[in-house]
């Protein structure tokens, strides 16, 4: 018979000096999040594949351009992919480097949480050092998939 500590691999006092901060940087993540709907059960503070990017970065969004939207565009009833609604000719729509149109009202606040266009999930840079990490990390672990892929293809073809 095995006791719940055993179970959950979470024996007290196994590692007493890392609980702590641990906390602390829950407390923290939850501060910076304060008012967003996440669900914290299922939520990992290293495991950034299940995790909500971070903010884009404010210089990043104070760089979208705003554009006019062309009559064609209105013509063909082109529609802020947030709200649903649909744009005015003329109307001013902040684009994404995507080129995805949006209201400023609509896409401003998104990405005060997350980083990505709602739409494609093409991604702005983010303020956040260990968010940049994992993304650089992640391009790294492509390109070496990439590279066996290659020496595999020369080797076998
Ligand atoms: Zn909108
Ligand atoms: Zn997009």
């Amino acid at each position: 018979m095995t006791s719940y500590f055993e179970e959950h691999d979470c024996e007290p006092g196994t590692a007493p000096e890392e609980q702590p901060q641990h906390q602390a940087l829950l407390e923290l993540a939850r501060t910076l999040f304060n008012g967003l709907e996440i669900d914290w059960g299922s939520l990992d503070t290293a495991d950034w594949d299940h995790r909500l990017p971070p903010p884009a970065s404010r210089q990043a969004v104070q760089s979208l351009p705003t554009v006019r939207v062309t009559p064609a565009q209105a013509d063909k009833g082109l529609k802020c992919p947030v709200c649903l609604l649909e744009f005015e000719e003329d109307e001013g729509a902040k684009q994404m480097p995507c080129q995805h149109l949006f209201h400023g009202g609509c896409i401003l606040p998104w990405l005060g949480k997350t980083n990505s266009c709602p739409l494609c999930r093409h991604e702005l840079p983010t303020d956040d050092q260990e968010y940049e990490e994992y993304k650089k990390d992640k391009a790294r672990r492509q390109q070496r998939e990439h590279r066996l892929e290659y020496l595999h293809g020369a080797m076998y073809t």
